[in-house]
Parts: C-alpha cells; structure tokens; sequence
C-alpha cells in the first residue's frame, strides 16, 4: 500500500506500470469493498480473458449485470490517460499551495494545455463536500463576506463605487477557529440569501462572530451566541470582548490571492470550482507546534510555541478525494470544454 508520494517522479517510481496505479485507485474509490457503480450491488465478478480491458468488472445481480471498471461514473470516465498521469495530476493540484495553472501542469505531466485544463477541472470536481461529510462547522465561527477581485482600480477624478453595488461576485466565508472552513459565492449580500447558507454550515451551538452589518443581526438570533467587531473602523479585536474575525479574513485573503487574474481570464462560471479547491487546501491542514528557543539580550533562553499548519499527507488526500468518485461523473467534450450528464 502507498503511503506517500514525495514528487510526480515518486509516482513512477512506486508505480512502475500502469497497472499499479489502477490498484491505488480502486483501494481509493472502492475502499476494501468493491461496489457496482451502476447499481451500487457489492457482488461482481472480475473478467479475464486476452482481449477484456484492464480492471473489468461484470456486476452479479441479474437486474444490473453491466460492466464496470474503477474509473466508470467518476471524472475519469471514460479516460484515455495513463492512470499515473492522473495521479500525478491530482498530486500537483493538491500541493501546490497557490494552485498552478494548466500550462504548467501540462509542462510537467508532457501533456497538451486542453488536457491539463481538463484534468484540473476533473480534479476540482471532486473538491466541494457535497455529500457533507466534513460535517457543521462549530464552536466559535467567523462569517464575513468579501467581494472576488477586491478594490476597482484608481482612476484620477473617477469617484469608484466601492463594495456592496459594484456587481461584483460576493465570496460568503465561515471560519471555524479549529481550521475548518466553508466558502461559497452568493448572488447578494442579502440576509435571506446568506441567512440559510450560514445555517446550514454552522450548528446552532454555536458563536458566531460577524461584523457589525446589520445584515448579521437577525441571522445571530439563531445561534447560541453573536459576537461583532468594528472591523472597518481598524478595531482588529474588540477590546473589551476579544472578539475578532481574523480567520475568517485570513481565508478571504487566502481566496482573493489565488483568484486574481483567475477570475478576469475564467469569469464566474469556474469561480465555485477555485473556490473548491483553495477551501480544500485550507481544509486539509492540522496544527503542529514548533517550539523555539529564544535568547534575549540579557542571554537568558525562553521557549516559545507557535502553531504552524501544515497540509496532510497528499496520499491521505488523495484517498479523502476519491472516497467520492463514484456518481460524479464529467464528459469531456472533444473540444474545448466539459459538460455534466
Ligand atoms: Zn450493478
């Protein structure tokens, strides 16, 4: 079993024909239990034969009976990649920290600019956590709302329209202090737009710390607890309650950073998929503590901890994103484009 993949040659290297990366891919998909995409029966039997293709599958039950091998009814449907491309392709999506675009990834992987753009967008694909096994996010939870693309430009005697107006596409951010996060692009910054989407994210436990935007007021009433900071007013931390909304904005710069240029060259109809894909990244991090050792000027030593976060293994990732596979089937259509069944 592969533990872990150090580089896109690691993947090569552990697997050395094509074979073994079918294999990581049906423990990834399947996970010990082998089930008919079709009809989701755990009884099939494997085909052999000279001329049957790689990993074939016929389901057991008399009503299905269809063939199936560990790509059918996922975005790798129907591919015509060595499966080790695929898995290094997942590989660099997953640890390049700023995503990486598809000239890049089509350099590296020795395939055309189409095909790499297809294969980010497969990979993107498996991303959101719609089936919601993340779970609520809970105990103290920042939501603020940023708009993709930040300031307009200055323009000399151009008086700029600035935030809510501008048409721009509004992010919708949750922060749970643990790490988790959510992100999600609204039509408006209206409290019956935002309201149910920060319901459904966040367990009514729990706090939820806002700024002070009125929109949040009635939605509040809800949890547990709201808590508001001024936060325009550069009061980072209320100082009588501590309240803040660092995270929430930390993941906000996050998403503003990686979309620039994205968003003008794509527009707003892959913008969800970025998105996705940068709340993954964020996602899949766990908290490490670094202790140091400080010496002041007097020369006395002091320990100091920080918490750094760190991604998880790509492997773990990589299995995290395939445990989904099944039912998200893409088509790539010969030219330049996808389409979903
Ligand atoms: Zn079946």
């Amino acid at each position: 079993m592969i533990t872990e993949l150090k580089s896109v040659r690691d993947v090569w290297k552990k697997m050395p024909t094509e074979r073994h990366a079918r294999i990581f891919l049906e423990q990834a998909i399947w996970a010990g239990d082998r089930f008919c995409p079709h009809c989701g029966s755990l009884r099939s039997t494997r085909l052999r034969g000279d001329t049957t293709r790689a990993g074939l599958y016929q389901c057991a039950e008399k009503e299905c009976r269809r063939q199936f091998t560990v790509t059918t009814k996922t975005p790798l449907h129907a591919t015509k990649l060595d499966l080790r491309i695929w898995i290094a392709a997942m590989f660099l999506v997953l640890t390049s920290s700023k995503g990486i675009s598809s000239v890049v990834m089509a350099r590296i992987l020795g395939v055309n600019q189409k095909t790499a753009w297809k294969l980010g967008h497969a990979i993107r694909e498996l991303m959101d956590d719609r089936e919601g096994i993340a779970g609520q996010l809970s105990g103290v939870v920042e939501v603020d709302e940023a708009f993709v693309g930040g300031k307009p430009k200055f323009k000399h005697g151009v008086k700029n329209k600035r935030g809510r107006g501008t048409g721009k596409p509004i992010v919708l951010v949750a922060a749970a202090r643990n790490g988790q996060a959510r992100a999600v692009l609204v039509p408006n910054a209206q409290g019956r737009t935002m309201g149910p989407v920060i319901k459904d994210w966040i367990d009514l436990g729990s706090v939820m710390i806002t700024d002070k935007n009125s929109t949040y007021k009635k939605i509040g009433t809800a949890f547990a607890g709201h808590m508001t900071v001024q936060h325009n007013k550069h009061e980072y931390a209320d100082r009588r309650t501590g309240a803040h909304i660092n995270t929430a904005e930390a993941v906000n710069a996050v998403v503003q950073r990686a979309l620039i240029g994205v968003y003008h060259r794509l527009g707003r109809q892959h913008l969800q998929r970025y998105l996705d894909e940068i709340l993954w990244r964020w996602n899949h991090r766990v908290p490490t503590t670094k202790v140091r050792t400080r010496k002041s000027a007097s020369g006395h030593a002091s320990a100091e901890t920080t918490t750094v976060w760190k991604p998880i293994p790509v492997v773990d990732q990589m299995r995290g994103l395939l445990r989904c596979a099944v039912g998200r089937e893409m088509r790539r259509t010969p030219a330049w484009g996808l389409r979903w069944p």
